[in-house]
C-alpha cells in the first residue's frame, strides 16, 4: 500500500480508462507506485448468463439506464472500509481546479462511470459520495469524464509532477497563465517580448503578473471578480487592472 491515491474505476468499458493509465507521465507515476488503478468492468457482475446491465427505465421514455444490482456487487468487489465513491454525471457540481486538488489528498476514490441515459437512481442515494460533472455538455460516456477528472487529480499528488511547475498555472488565485515562448526569438515576424530576454527577474514577474490579469479579463471576467470576492488581488494588480482598462481606452496592443 506504498501509493499516494488509488484510483477504482467501475465501467463497462475498462479499455478507455486503461489506455490513459498506461500512457506518458501516468504510466511513469504508476511505475513508481505513487498512483495505483483498479478497472473494474460491472459487466462481469451482471446477474444473467446474457450478462445484461441495462434496462429500459419505468415511466416510459428514450434509452436505457445501467442496472443497479451489479454496480452494487461492483462496488463490494471493492472491499474498501474508507473510500470516496464519485458519479460522473452532467447533472453533477461542476468540476473545478480546487475540487481537484480536494480529491487529490484523498487515498481511495471510487469513479463510476455511466452510459446510455445514466445509472439508476437508487444507487446514487445509497452510495454515491459526490455526482460530478465535467462541463455543461453531455458525453455519450461516463469513461472519457473519468479520464478528465483522473488526468486533473493525479498530477496534483506530491511526486508526480515538480512543484514549481503546478505553481503558476491557469486558477492558482483564480488567475489564468500568462502567454509563454520559446525557441527562436523570431517565428514569422512574431519576435518573443523584449522583456523575456531581459533576464530580469521583477521585470518579469510584473510583465507575466501583468499578461494574467489581461487575459483573465478577456477570456474569464468572472475570475477576476472572484479572485477580488477572494482577496486574491493585491494593491498592485487593482492599479494594474486600472492601466489595463486605460490602456484600452488608449488603443490597441498598448499593455504589450
Ligand atoms: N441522461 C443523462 C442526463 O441528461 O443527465 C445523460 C446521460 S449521458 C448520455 C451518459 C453518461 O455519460 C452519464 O451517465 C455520465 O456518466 C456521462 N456524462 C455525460 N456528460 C457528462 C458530463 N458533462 N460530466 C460527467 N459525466 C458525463
Amino acid at each position: 500500500m506504498a501509493y499516494s491515491i488509488k484510483f477504482h474505476v467501475l465501467t463497462l468499458f475498462p479499455e478507455i480508462p486503461r489506455a490513459f493509465f498506461t500512457s506518458s507521465i501516468m504510466a511513469k507515476a504508476v511505475q513508481k507506485e505513487i498512483i495505483a488503478y483498479d478497472l473494474v468492468n460491472i459487466r462481469d457482475f451482471a446477474l444473467d448468463a446474457h450478462k445484461t446491465c441495462d434496462d429500459s427505465p419505468y415511466g416510459g421514455g428514450a434509452g436505457q439506464l445501467l442496472l443497479a444490482e451489479p454496480i452494487e456487487k461492483a462496488l463490494y468487489s471493492l472491499k474498501l472500509r474508507k473510500k470516496r465513491v464519485i458519479y460522473m454525471t452532467p447533472s453533477g457540481k461542476p468540476f473545478t481546479q480546487n475540487y481537484a486538488k480536494e480529491l487529490s489528498k484523498e487515498k481511495n476514490l471510487v469513479i463510476l462511470c455511466g452510459r446510455y441515459e445514466g445509472i439508476d437512481q437508487r444507487i446514487i442515494d445509497s452510495y454515491v459520495d459526490d455526482e460530478i460533472s465535467i462541463g455543461d455538455y453531455v458525453l455519450s460516456s461516463g469513461e472519457v469524464a473519468a479520464n478528465v477528472l483522473i488526468d486533473a487529480v493525479y498530477r496534483l499528488v506530491d511526486g508526480v509532477i515538480r512543484q514549481e511547475s503546478l505553481e503558476e498555472e491557469s486558477y492558482t488565485n483564480n488567475l489564468l497563465e500568462y502567454p509563454q515562448y520559446t525557441r527562436p526569438e523570431v517565428f514569422n515576424d512574431m519576435r518573443v517580448p523584449e522583456v523575456l530576454l531581459s533576464g530580469h527577474h521583477k521585470n518579469i514577474a510584473q510583465w507575466r503578473q501583468k499578461m494574467r490579469l489581461i487575459k483573465t479579463l478577456k477570456n474569464r471576467p468572472d475570475l477576476i471578480a472572484k479572485a477580488r470576492s477572494e482577496g486574491c488581488l493585491s494593491k498592485e494588480d487593482e492599479k494594474m487592472i486600472e492601466q489595463i482598462y486605460i490602456g484600452e481606452q488608449d488603443g490597441p496592443n498598448k499593455n504589450n
